[in-house]
């Protein structure tokens, strides 16, 4: 206990350290008055959540399985809108008519050289009570492999990824009428089982290596927080980086009456018949390989030498799925606006789960229920938002996005229209914050983080994860980088949660944000991530829990409340010009290793060091990559960077006099034409080959799945060595560049004459 002269003293420096309430540095886009205002109504928001309230959430939300359609997922959601309603939200359901296939038939059976059959079973722990539900529980599989019934010899791919493959092809190793095994990681799942079709093989297994998240990496659960033996990684095998939602319905929301595609004519659905396996149903098969041993790099951690095959090894893969419309019900809460009711603030995070969930999505959900009492709690003594908040728990997530998307697709028009940003989460751990998204929030989101206070670590939360980036840095550059970087670093999107449809598809500034980096463990889709879990291993004080409520929500009222929207430019051209950096560098890289593989070739250089006895295929002399015209790109991103400027410099002169301009009714105006910057990032031809993506700084790479390709319909034409398609996209780029530095240059405009 702390004796009353220390306490004494500690109050006075307390009262010294901390400005007063209302008081600290400048809110971006509020003027000095409005945001004495905002920062007494955050700090009221940030002592509302609590970590009792959120413990208590997770464990009635992950008391039994609740995936896409069953009875579960159904009384969760109508959970949900009591309690909102409870509070005094508007809360009601929407639902959506989405394409869902659960496991009829599942058979992994080795037929020689001996027999054995895989159990495709997570067995119940007596220590983690949820885990014996087992009646409720989706069985272990892929959701949208193809039905069918393959018998064909094996080869092992490593992570099935392309870079896999060409090793393979050097090797000699083809997979031409085979079923491939490839280990998780690396990818996203659904690259391995398209990349194994478009190689020839007519089947995929994809099993979880000890070397990735089991033994390998700690003690497995329920010791340890890492895979155990039979643990399984479920998941959507779906084609996303060609578009997201429901395969029926590409482009337009799944309504009841909306028009259908075929379920055959699909082009997200595998081509081939994917099952996921645990290490104890992949080692037998792994072992029963021959040919020859696999590369160095490619030995997982199993007690084996691992070897490429084909054969001697069979497999017979049969996949049977029940396919069928499903109703996905997003929860949706609209708390209208009081001065700019037209402007719309978005925060979604999942409630699905494929088994009981307790990480993901509950530990990111409850932050939103959390957040959503918190707001309630204000309006009921007198905050009235000047923006319409929307807060979403969307269905369906993990099937693909579908609850999100379709509800995105649905209200396109509205929310091309009306969207000012995007906030999503999807599930929470311990440590740094970290931020996908728009770089036009960046500078925002740091200011957020400044605010919010590490549950752990004496300092904010902006600091301890700019003190993180330079620990973690790669090389010298890198940490001279994150030293001179004031801001939270917000790296660009990829895919994998229910933002996609909103930043990608329909070009709303979004962020994704979550704690991590001190929570690792090896239960993600599996029966494992449980409340026991969660409660053993994770954030077991739920105080990370509780800093994600007070980050995001101080995010959702400061952009509600903002005058002026927050978002700026410098970082957006900073992340232009690194980008196409990198892509110069690209198209280099591959010149350098072309002309020296030709010349290697020349000198004979392979057949000498080929091995007769274990030969390669060495590689023939190839066309040198042209060299590029970037010059549309390079002026695209000059006059982005002049036209940032120009923006600052403006809001610099407006906030003289206390931003007294930002008080007058004209800032509307500048706002509307600031709700255009974002969307003129995605214009509406879209990508090549796969226009539902339209968003051209980023965009799910084509064959990494969730990771994001920066500018990727250069980089991706580069890769795949399209060069007229390279050109066409650099040029289609510069154009998208020039109207953006336009779009903010009006906006840059309009706040001058403010005053
Ligand atoms: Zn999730």
């Amino acid at each position: 206990m702390v004796s009353f002269p220390e306490r004494l003293l500690m109050a006075t420096l307390l009262a010294l350290s901390a400005p007063p309430i209302g008081e600290g540095p400048p809110l971006r886009g509020f003027s000095e008055e409005s945001a004495r205002v905002q920062r007494e109504w955050e700090s009221k928001f940030r002592s509302t959540p609590e970590p009792d309230s959120l413990r208590e959430a997770m464990r009635v939300l992950s008391r039994r399985p609740h995936h896409l359609g069953s009875t579960r997922d159904s009384v969760n959601a109508d959970w949900i809108v009591q309690k909102l309603r409870s509070w005094g939200l508007d809360a009601k359901i929407e639902t959506f008519q989405v394409l869902f296939a659960t496991p009829k038939e599942r058979i992994v059976e080795l037929v020689a050289p001996h027999r054995f059959r895989a159990t495709l079973r997570e067995p119940a722990l007596k220590e983690d009570p949820t885990s014996s539900q087992q009646a409720e529980q989706l069985p272990s599989y892929n959701a949208f492999s193809r039905d069918g019934d393959v018998t064909a010899p094996l080869v092992y791919v490593n992570y099935g990824i392309p870079e896999d493959y060409d090793r393979l092809q050097r090797l000699g190793v083809s997979v031409k009428g085979a079923i491939v095994i490839a280990r998780y990681g690396r990818s996203w799942r659904g690259i391995k089982p398209k990349l194994a079709a478009e190689h020839g093989a007519v089947g995929c297994l994809i099993y979880s290596d000890p070397e990735d998240d089991g033994y390998h990496a700690g003690d497995v659960y329920p010791r340890g927080p890492y895979r155990p033996r039979e643990g399984v990684q479920r998941g959507s095998v779906l084609d996303m980086p060609l578009y997201a939602g429901d395969p029926l319905t590409p482009g337009v929301g799944a309504t009841a009456d909306a028009k259908r595609l075929d379920r055959n004519e699909a082009p997200t659905i595998t081509k081939i018949p994917v099952l996921p396996l645990s290490y104890a149903d992949a080692e037998p098969l792994l072992q029963a390989l021959g040919g020859r041993p696999a590369p160095r790099n490619w030995m997982g951690g199993l007690p084996i030498t691992y070897h490429l095959g084909p054969g001697p090894a069979r497999v017979h893969l049969r996949v049977r799925s029940d396919w069928r419309l499903t109703p996905a019900r997003d929860v949706i809460v609209r708390i209208p606006g009081s001065v700019a009711p037209d402007e719309w603030i978005i925060r979604g995070n999942h409630h699905d789960a494929w088994v009981n969930g307790a990480e993901d999505p509950i530990s990111g959900l409850v932050a939103l229920l959390e957040e959503a009492r918190g707001l309630a709690t204000l309006l009921k003594q007198g905050w009235h938002p000047r923006r319409t908040i929307i807060l979403a728990a969307w269905d369906g997530e993990e099937p693909m996005m579908l609850g999100s998307t379709e509800w995105a697709e649905t209200h396109a028009e509205e929310l091309a229209k009306h969207a000012v940003a995007y906030i999503n989460t999807d599930g929470n751990g311990r440590g740094f914050l970290s931020a996908d998204g728009s770089p036009a929030l960046q500078r925002f989101i740091s200011q957020v983080a400044r605010d919010i206070a590490d549950p752990e670590a004496n300092m904010n939360v902006l600091t301890r994860a700019r003190l993180r980036a330079i620990a973690t840095a790669s090389s010298g550059d890198r940490r001279k980088e994150a030293r001179a970087r004031a801001d939270l670093l917000v790296d660009p999107m990829g895919s994998g949660s229910d933002y996609t449809a909103f930043y990608h598809h329909l070009g709303i500034a979004s962020l994704d944000l979550s704690f991590g980096g001190e929570d690792d463990g090896g239960i993600y889709h599996s029966i494992y991530d449980s409340f026991h879990w969660f409660t053993t291993f994770s954030d077991t004080a739920f105080v990370y829990e509780r800093a994600l409520a007070q980050t995001v929500g101080t995010a959702v009222m400061r952009l509600a409340d903002a005058e002026l929207l927050p978002y700026e430019f410098t970082s957006l051209a900073q992340r232009a010009r690194t980008n196409l950096r990198e892509v110069q560098d690209l198209l280099k890289a591959m010149r350098d290793s072309v002309e020296e593989q030709n010349r290697q070739v020349g000198e004979s250089v392979f057949v000498a060091v080929n091995d007769p006895r274990r030969p390669t295929v060495a590689p023939t002399v190839e066309e040198l990559p042209p060299h590029l015209n970037f010059t549309p790109i390079e002026n695209g991103t000059d006059r982005l960077g002049r036209a940032a400027d120009q923006y600052e410099k403006a809001l610099t002169n407006a906030m003289k006099d206390g931003g007294k301009a930002l008080r007058s009714d004209e800032v509307d105006r500048v706002n509307a034409s600031l709700l255009l910057t974002e969307r003129a990032l995605a214009p509406e031809a879209g990508l090549p080959r796969r226009p539902w993506y339209k968003n051209l700084l980023s965009a799910p790479g084509w064959y990494t799945g969730y990771a994001a390709k920066t500018l990727p319909g250069v980089r991706e034409a580069i890769e795949g060595k399209r060069w007229a398609e390279a050109e066409e996209q650099a040029a289609t780029l510069g154009r998208m560049l020039e109207e953006e530095a336009g779009a903010i240059e009006r906006a840059a405009e309009e706040l001058e004459r403010l005053h």
